[in-house]
């Protein structure tokens, strides 16, 4: 893909002017792609200021759109209560998505979540990739399989690689795990089961040497 079709054509030119506060700000007049049609604002990353460890999920949801901010929907409050359970405290990481706009066709009164696809994805990536190179995290954590393939390729699986470490080249160590919306979208019957889980994943992230020097 070439780079003016991909929001690459908003970074700044030099380095050096590469910061949060800029690319925050480039973001919201991004038109690399459909998708800023559809969601009402460009939803960027957030956290504690220096956070080193960065949890990536798709895209923003019908609550995230309306806010513009990341995780502050139903997946925000459950990634919230399995932050808790696993002991992560939610103000010292940074959260973002893969993709900045929500994307979603009306069903009824209802805006229902739609995937993005590969073309939107990859327009995208340059801003997640920006965040990675400001941040410099010691780990980021995949929530769901777009996070974890926009990462770490196509052939990963999520199901098979959850709550593994990872070495990659843009932090100290990569793990991906479900996103949480998958536990909400799931049968309820399993919803207990598949927060267990979920916890789990995030415990070993916790444990990990990189979670706990970052
Ligand atoms: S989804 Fe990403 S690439 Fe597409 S318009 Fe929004 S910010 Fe730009």
């Amino acid at each position: 893909m070439d780079v003016s079709d991909t929001a690459a054509r908003y970074l700044p030119e030099n380095p050096a002017d590469l910061s949060l506060a800029t690319v925050r700000k480039r973001a919201r007049r991004c038109e690399a792609c459909p998708l800023y049609k559809l969601g009402t604002q460009t939803v960027f990353g957030e956290g504690a200021s220096g956070a080193r460890i960065v949890f990536v999920g798709e895209q923003p949801g019908d609550q995230e759109d309306k806010v513009g901010k990341p995780f502050v929907g139903p997946a925000g409050r459950l990634l919230d209560e399995a932050l808790t359970a696993a002991g992560i405290d939610r103000n010292t990481i940074y959260v973002t998505n893969a993709v900045k706009h929500f994307k979603w066709k009306p069903v009824g009164k209802r805006r229902l979540h739609q995937k993005p696809n590969a073309r939107e994805i990859a327009a995208c990536k340059p801003w997640l990739e920006a965040e990675l190179k400001i941040l410099r995290p010691g780990v980021v954590v995949a929530l769901g399989a777009t996070a974890a393939q926009v990462l770490m390729g196509p052939a990963f699986r999520v199901t098979r690689e959850r709550g593994q470490p990872f070495d990659v080249p843009w932090a100290r160590i990569f793990f991906a795990t479900v996103h949480p919306s998958s536990i909400l979208r799931g049968p309820s019957k399993d919803r207990e089961a598949n927060l267990a889980l979920l916890v789990a994943d995030l415990k070993k992230v916790a444990a990990h040497k990189a979670f706990r020097s970052s």
